[in-house]
């Protein structure tokens, strides 16, 4: 495959950026259809290589590669405009890859194939633009091999500990150099806090468009983990660590822009009447009415594994007595700047989706969204009236029936079963889809094969 110009004059100008930064190594970066990172470490003299043909891995070694041992090498080809010194380790550089089979685009690269779906959208003259809130817990064993929330200062419990100032205390280091690290990458982080449950922190950074707000994304998650590390505690986006403390979330915030202008295009139009009342435009509505639609599929990627079905528990159990208000939602419900929803719409420049787990892979989650979404826009889906000034949590079952809010899958098995019966969502997700529901449904008979300490406790004795 040979370079365009403009690709030759920018590989030459990131050439330049590495001899300057001193850069040593590259860290070529793809992610498996988890979401985890692989990387290779490569001398920069390699550059011309990871550029242009790429790095090599066996297939058959990661999941969801679509690729047996037999396989031909998966080739990890650089992203130019993805190259970032990493700012705890300064002699490496990270690049984001797509991966390539025989000189081949391969889609069961998470990240190749969202690239496809932000074409498919720009096509229809569409731009995504989006950020990640990803929450998180600093965790340690403690002397009986116990998981706890890490907890340097020995301030134990905190009884509301959302915002805390203790709280924040025990890890002002660990933040700060997670605040210094990101910015450096370019994050723009804004603010930081201790959250909901002991030992949980939320970092909150820039929008940017769907295919770098998910690299941001991975970064993040790298770089938490390893700056944990260093101060000898474990960083988990685990969706729901402990049975008694809130989950983490890693909401979305997104519009539609404009694919040439790129205009925001979710506030009304001129002259548009403004339908649900929300100040929002058709093509917003519609798209919510796509998300909606699909979102028993889309659960399947936002809470990708069986412990993210303990955050989206049903409704009845949102208040807890140990932690309050867990902030998850459990029922599809859109409406105004209210955090009992499932879609808020903070105001009628964008929407926030408050289901994605901190387990989510990124790229999977905007491909699916994209192809539900334009099936919104394509067939003019009405989500219904848009619910305001109420607290959907405290509703009753009645009520939210009567409303149209459906529940949420409650286990992975359900969420997978719905994905593998929507062919609109499977088509944004290309050859994964297939690979997804497969692996998905392995995961979970092996987990059913598993007894739990709580069934124990409540069935050993019963009769
Ligand atoms: N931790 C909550 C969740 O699991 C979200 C809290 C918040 O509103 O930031 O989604
Ligand atoms: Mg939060
Ligand atoms: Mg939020």
């Amino acid at each position: 495959e040979s370079m365009t110009t403009e690709d030759a004059e920018k590989k030459e100008l990131v050439r330049e950026m590495l001899k300057k930064q001193g850069i040593e190594f590259i860290l070529t970066k793809f992610v498996d259809i988890h979401g985890v990172p692989k990387v290779k470490q490569v001398p920069v003299d390699c550059f011309d290589d990871v550029t242009e043909s790429g790095a090599g891995f066996a297939g058959a070694a990661v999941w969801g590669m679509g690729l047996g041992p037999e396989g031909h090498d998966l080739m990890a080809r650089t992203d130019l405009d993805t190259y970032c010194q990493l700012p705890w380790i300064p002699n490496v550089a990270i690049a984001s890859c797509d991966l390539y089979v025989d000189d081949e685009p391969w889609f069961y690269c998470p990240r190749t194939n969202l690239k496809r779906m932000m074409g498919v959208l720009a096509e229809k003259g569409f731009a995504l633009n989006c950020g990640f809130e990803p929450e998180h817990f600093l965790v340690e064993r403690n002397e009986q091999g116990e998981l706890t929330p890490w907890d340097p200062l020995k301030i134990d419990n905190l009884a509301k500990p959302c915002y805390d100032f203790k709280g924040m205390c025990q890890s002002m280091n660990y933040l700060q150099d997670i605040i210094r690290y990101g910015n450096q990458m370019g994050f723009g982080i804004y603010q930081s806090d201790h959250e909901d449950a002991n030992g949980q922190y939320e970092i909150n950074f820039d929008w940017t468009n769907g295919l770098h707000a998910a690299d941001r994304l991975i970064r993040f998650r790298m770089m938490a983990g390893q700056v944990a590390g260093k101060y000898g505690a474990i960083a988990t986006f685990m969706a729901k660590p402990f049975d008694d403390k809130t989950g983490s979330g890693a909401h979305l915030h997104f519009h539609l822009a404009d694919a040439e202008s790129g205009e925001n295009l979710f506030p009304l139009r001129p002259g548009e009447t403004d339908w649900k009342g929300l100040g929002l435009s058709k093509t917003a509505i519609h798209y919510i009415g796509g998300l909606l639609k699909h979102i028993k599929a889309i659960t399947a990627i936002a809470s990708p594994n069986i412990n993210c079905y303990r955050r989206i528990q049903s409704g009845e159990f949102v208040y807890s007595s140990t932690s309050g208000y867990t902030w998850t939602p459990s029922f599809a419900s859109y409406g105004d700047n209210n955090r009992t929803h499932l879609f808020r719409c903070p105001g009628p420049n964008r929407f926030e989706d408050r289901s994605p787990s901190g387990m989510v892979n990124p790229y999977l989650l905007l491909a699916a969204q994209i192809a539900a979404g334009l099936d919104g826009i394509e067939n003019e889906i009405d989500p219904g009236d848009a619910i305001v000034g109420k607290n959907v949590w405290d509703m009753s079952i009645d009520k939210r029936r009567e409303l149209g809010m459906i529940m949420l899958p409650q286990n992975l098995l359900e969420a997978v079963e719905a994905l593998e019966a929507d062919e609109v969502v499977r088509s944004g997700l290309g050859p994964i889809g297939d690979e997804y529901v497969r692996l998905k449904k392995a995961e979970w008979g092996e987990f059913m094969r598993h007894v739990t300490p709580w069934e124990v406790d409540r069935y050993l004795t019963v009769l």
